[in-house]
């Protein structure tokens, strides 16, 4: 993710911190200003945090050593100061994985608010309950001394915190707005019983709406964390949504219904200038290379021959520009297709009949179209 840098690599999953924590460190000495805290009250109210993301960390992982029991990676995990995004390669498509793999996030924070509560009951004397109330309504990093006379040290005072802390991330992750942890298991349960697709529309116009209450109790209490978050949550409801929608059209063809059998063939040891002319005279914006012997070598894309041309560079040969064509069979779903042309980045696809044979293309342009005309 751009604006990020690398923190470290635990369990085969680089960590990445985003540019904006930084906003959390002026946030506390914002508010350290504007309390009057202490150095002393302010070093606490830092470790808080600082633990508190670390506990959205471990939440992280949580998703993606559950989503790695199913086979999915974690590209990695990116840390905010609305959160953390641990960014699958995919999210399993069945309810039940799905399931698991959302649910895993906030269950980590119920293991570590269990084993600090349990910590502190097994630590403290005297009536836990008053104690308790006490941590609550006391600034973090006082010593407690309740009216019973029981004491408190700064350390479990911090624990308490900290516990309650990963209880507010436990209800807040579990509100229903997909795609947040709470509407993904929303969307599973609901997949089991009406689809995958409906399923994700329902979700996401529920997410949406919460998300937009998020957006106005965000600006309503000049909490505007909350507000960024409500836009992320519509934007990525939508988003996702409308990606289950297309996979789902797209389940139902194969690449024999958007083949175009009919293309331009460039000759590798061609001059670019000749592919900026085929370029800058044809509706196609892709060009399968073939060598003297009309032999297939590879792709040519569009940002390859604009590349030559803002250089300029015309007298090189194509070869040099083309790389690697990816192929596909006419058997093959268009959601395969779809995903090559999408996430790979790829700007077309050859097509092969069964027995090898390069016989069509298909490139963003024709599933695009195909698309607007066959989508109700
Ligand atoms: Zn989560």
């Amino acid at each position: 993710m751009s604006g990020s840098f690398k923190l470290f690599t635990w369990l085969g999953i680089p960590v990445f911190l985003h540019w904006t924590f930084g906003l959390i460190f002026m946030y506390i000495l914002w508010h350290a200003q504007s309390e009057g805290l202490g150095t002393v009250e302010t070093f606490w109210l830092t470790g808080l945090f600082m633990s508190l993301f670390l506990c959205v960390l471990l939440h992280e992982y949580g998703h993606a050593i559950a989503a790695r029991k199913y086979n999915v990676k974690t590209r990695d995990i990116v840390l905010m100061p609305i959160g953390g995004v641990a960014r699958l390669e995919k999210m399993p498509e069945k309810p039940i994985q799905e399931f698991v793999v959302a649910i895993a996030g906030p269950a980590v924070n119920v293991l570590i608010a269990t084993v600090l509560f349990l910590g502190m009951a097994a630590m403290a004397e005297g009536d836990l309950w008053e104690l308790f109330t006490y941590a609550i309504r006391s600034d973090i990093g006082e010593e407690i001394v309740t009216e019973s006379g029981h004491f408190l040290s700064p350390w479990l005072h911090f624990a308490i915190k900290l516990a309650f802390t990963n209880v507010a991330l436990v209800i807040f992750n579990m509100i229903p707005a997909f795609p947040m942890d709470g509407g993904r298991v929303f969307r599973a349960l609901l997949s089991m019983w009406l689809g995958r697709p409906r399923a994700t529309n329902i979700a996401a116009w529920i997410g949406q709406t919460i998300a937009l209450l998020l957006v106005a109790t965000g600006i309503w209490s000049g909490d505007f964390m909350l507000s960024i978050l409500g836009i992320f949550v519509i934007y990525a409801a939508r988003a996702e949504n409308s990606n289950v929608q297309t996979e789902d059209f797209l389940s139902k063809y194969t690449a024999k219904d958007v083949v175009r059998y009919q293309f331009t063939r460039m000759r590798s040891n061609d001059w670019m200038l000749s592919a900026i002319e085929t370029l800058r005279h044809s509706l196609e914006r892709n060009f399968l290379v073939f060598d003297v012997n009309d032999r297939l070598v590879g792709l040519l894309e569009e940002e390859d021959i604009l590349r030559a041309m803002r250089k300029p560079d015309i007298t090189t040969e194509i070869i040099q520009y083309t790389h690697r064509l990816e192929m596909v069979s006419l058997q093959d779903s268009l959601v395969k297709v779809h995903s090559m042309l999408r996430q790979k980045g790829c700007g077309m696809v050859g097509v092969m009949e069964s027995d090898g044979q390069l016989i069509g293309v298909i490139d963003e342009a024709g599933l695009a179209y195909f698309t607007r005309m066959n989508a109700s």
